[in-house]
Parts: C-alpha cells; sequence; structure tokens
C-alpha cells in the first residue's frame, strides 16, 4: 500500500434546527476570520445550516474559506416528497456537502443504514460531499457493543464508492451529543482507530485518506484534546457552531 499524508482536517458545524436570517450574521463573522490564514489555514471549515439559509449563505460565503453544506437529503432527485430536499437542490443552492444518517434523524425518522446509504449515494449523484455519521447509544456502550455498532453502521451506511474525495465519516456517539459529555481520549482513540481499520479494510488506501471527524459536544475548551487523538480528523459540532466566537475556538485546535 502506497503511504498516505494525513488527511487535511475539517471542521464542520451542524447549526440542526436553528437559526433564523439573522444568525447569518454569525456565519458572516465567520467568513471574515478565515481571511486571515493564521486563523483557518490548517483545516476546512464548513457551516451546515437549515435547508432555508443554504442559498443564503451559500452566496455570502461565496470566494471565501466557508462551506457550506446540507443537514439531510432524499435519496431520490426529484418526485412527490413533500417537504424533502434532494441533493441536487442542495447542490443548486450552492452547497458542496450534505449531512446523512445523522443520529438525530435516523431516532425521529426512523433512518436505518440502508436508507443513509441510498441518501450518501445520492449526494455523489449531485456532487457533494456526504459526511455520515455513525455512534452508539449509551446503553450500547454500557452493554460493550460500541464498536460492533459503529462498525455495523459503518458497513451498512457507506456505498462502495465512497472515496476519500466524497466521503467524511462522523463519530458521534449519541449520549455526548448535546449533553456536555464526552468519552475519554482512550475511548475516542479505540473507535477512531476501529473505524480508520474498517475504512482501510474496505476501501484500502481510499480508507486510509478518509476524514474521521469526531462529534460530541466539542466545544473550545476540549477542542484541542480531542483533535490531537490518533485518526480524529476534524470535527462535526452541534451547539457551539451557533456562535462565531465559539466555532472560531475549536477551529484554533488546527492554528
Ligand atoms: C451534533 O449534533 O452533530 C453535535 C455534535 O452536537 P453537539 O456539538 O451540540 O453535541
Amino acid at each position: 500500500m502506497t503511504k498516505i499524508s494525513a488527511p487535511r482536517p475539517l471542521v464542520a458545524g451542524n447549526w440542526k434546527m436553528n437559526g433564523l436570517a439573522s444568525l447569518l450574521a454569525e456565519a458572516d463573522k465567520l467568513k471574515q476570520r478565515l481571511a486571515d490564514p493564521a486563523v483557518g489555514g490548517k483545516c476546512e471549515v464548513m457551516l451546515c445550516p437549515p435547508a432555508t439559509l443554504v442559498g443564503a449563505m451559500a452566496k455570502a460565503a461565496a470566494g471565501s474559506a466557508l462551506m457550506v453544506g446540507g443537514q439531510d437529503c432524499h435519496a431520490k432527485a426529484s418526485g412527490a416528497h413533500t417537504g424533502d430536499i434532494a441533493a441536487e437542490m442542495l447542490r443548486d443552492a450552492g452547497a458542496s456537502a450534505v449531512i446523512v444518517g445523522h443520529s438525530e434523524r435516523r431516532a425521529d425518522h426512523g433512518e436505518i443504514d440502508a436508507i443513509v446509504r441510498a441518501k450518501a449515494e445520492a449526494a455523489y449523484r449531485a456532487g457533494l460531499m456526504a459526511i455520515v455519521c455513525v455512534g452508539e447509544t449509551a446503553d450500547e456502550r454500557k452493554a460493550g457493543k460500541t464498536l460492533a455498532v459503529v462498525t455495523g453502521q459503518l458497513a451498512g451506511s457507506l456505498p462502495d464508492a465512497a472515496t476519500d474525495a466524497n466521503t467524511v465519516v462522523a463519530y458521534e456517539p449519541v449520549w455526548a451529543i448535546g449533553t456536555g459529555l464526552t468519552p475519554t481520549v482512550a475511548d475516542v482513540a479505540e473507535v477512531h482507530a476501529a473505524v480508520r481499520a474498517a475504512l482501510v479494510k474496505r476501501y484500502g488506501d481510499r480508507g486510509q485518506g478518509m476524514r474521521v471527524l469526531y462529534g460530541g459536544s466539542v466545544k473550545p475548551s476540549n477542542a484541542r484534546e480531542l483533535m490531537s487523538v490518533e485518526n480524529v480528523n476534524g470535527a462535526l459540532v452541534g451547539g457551539a457552531s451557533l456562535k462565531a466566537e465559539d466555532f472560531l475556538g475549536i477551529i484554533g485546535a488546527y492554528a
């Protein structure tokens, strides 16, 4: 196998169902600060606002280092699916990526691995990068099933056509999302090593280069420690991505 250099980290913010147009001011602050290479020069930075703001944010971010993503997409390109959004529509609005399989989608909308996989394939079809989320619940961790759950979700959710260019994996323990709790550094290292091994086994060099983000209560005070763990290639950030200053504090882990 050829030697692959460490992938360029990605720090992505997921605004979830938060944000009216006034919150675009935070994206604007972020964009302006990213113009300084000392701030965001060592990682890629993305915000995934609600679908209503994707177009406006992408327009405002055009030509800057700030990338814009969607939070979900339908597997089909068009059709009778009221309320859904196609990957092609996100792309048309200026997105370059889309989150699929977030645990809130898996829990609230019954999205099983096969659906997540179809959504990732839709992202590729539209020319978007898929950020594919996996992670165990508190009960699964207590039962010692973390690695089995995470590698099982990976196997079922990732398409065969995944590459280091079109796919990012986000490991997000469900119990750490929005709770202020985080796994120990040793636990993060163990899961990320298992994810990397599974990716390399299935995809070879492509799996070596795929970015694996950690997500779950990342904040400025813990970002540096979490981001320094082997095989952690960035962060997926919820709450702390809503304010530019907090998000910049996380991006600062790569300064
Ligand atoms: C998320 O929902 O992807 C997430 C990581 O949320 P938080 O950072 O708020 O825990």
